[in-house]
């Protein structure tokens, strides 16, 4: 069976009550037309619950990070298994902003995913090239190195989702071409077949990051080993429904 697409929407450290509302509101109101594609947004945590309550039902949640073990003395930490019990599916990991602001590692990402899914949680776990690794041509390095990091800790990849987010594109407006994007994925996908299996490889999606809008994403969506994106700024707006629709 082939890879399901998959959008995200990560809405970062953004909105009021009212903007989520409306957010909200253009999400349920929304023509999706593509019938094989798996949506979640990712709202701030205070906004977690009554975004999960008043989204319609095809649309999931995720919560933009989670602690790397079991809750207790973590001030200002929000627990996998917090996120359980509010019946949220989905975490983000290891996105460029947390890795390069709040100095996390590539091993402590690789913590904090096994720890999540162990939980039930699914991932979705970011990894991405800045502009002067890629210019130094160690792009796939860094990215075989960020997803070692999470190799090493897991052996069921099932519940993992790789956001391939180039630093350099994410909320530069400068979206990677297609063929950019499609030359890591496919060499991901191709370091996963000799390092991992080729089963996960085969079956494991990388979704592409960094400015993605309307404009862009079907021809990025047409890519072989494009499995879908992750979204920052353009989840805020209307046009997040034609990314959507990019995966027909
Ligand atoms: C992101 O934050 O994951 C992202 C891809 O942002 P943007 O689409 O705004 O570049």
């Amino acid at each position: 069976m082939g890879r399901k697409f998959f959008v995200g929407g990560n809405w970062k450290c953004n909105g009021t009550t009212d903007q989520v509302d409306k957010i909200v509101k253009v999400l349920n109101d929304g023509k999706i037309t593509a019938t094989n594609v798996e949506v979640v947004v990712s709202p701030p945590y205070v906004f977690l619950p009554t975004v999960k309550a008043s989204l319609r039902p095809e649309i999931q949640v995720a919560a933009q990070n989670c602690w790397v073990k079991k809750g207790g003395a973590f001030t200002g930490e929000v627990s996998a298994e917090m996120l359980v019990n509010l019946g949220i599916p989905w975490v983000i990991l290891g996105h460029s902003e947390r890795r390069a602001l709040l100095g996390e590692s590539n091993e402590f990402v690789g913590d904090k995913v096994a720890y999540a899914l162990a939980q039930g949680l699914k991932v979705i776990a970011c990894v991405g090239e800045t502009l002067e690794q890629r210019e130094a041509g160690s792009t796939m390095d860094v990215v075989a190195a960020q997803t070692k990091a999470i190799a090493d800790k897991i052996t069921d990849w099932s519940n993992v989702v790789i956001a391939y987010e180039p630093v350099w594109a994410i909320g530069t407006g400068k979206v990677a071409t297609p063929a950019q994007a499609q030359e890591v994925h496919a060499n991901l996908r191709d370091w996963l077949k000799t390092k991992v299996s080729p089963e996960v490889a085969e079956t494991t999606r990388i979704i592409y990051g960094g400015s993605v809008t309307g404009a862009s994403a079907n021809e990025l969506a047409a890519q072989p080993d494009v499995d879908g994106f992750l979204v920052g700024g353009a989840s805020l707006k209307p046009e997040f429904i034609d990314i959507i629709n990019a995966a027909s």
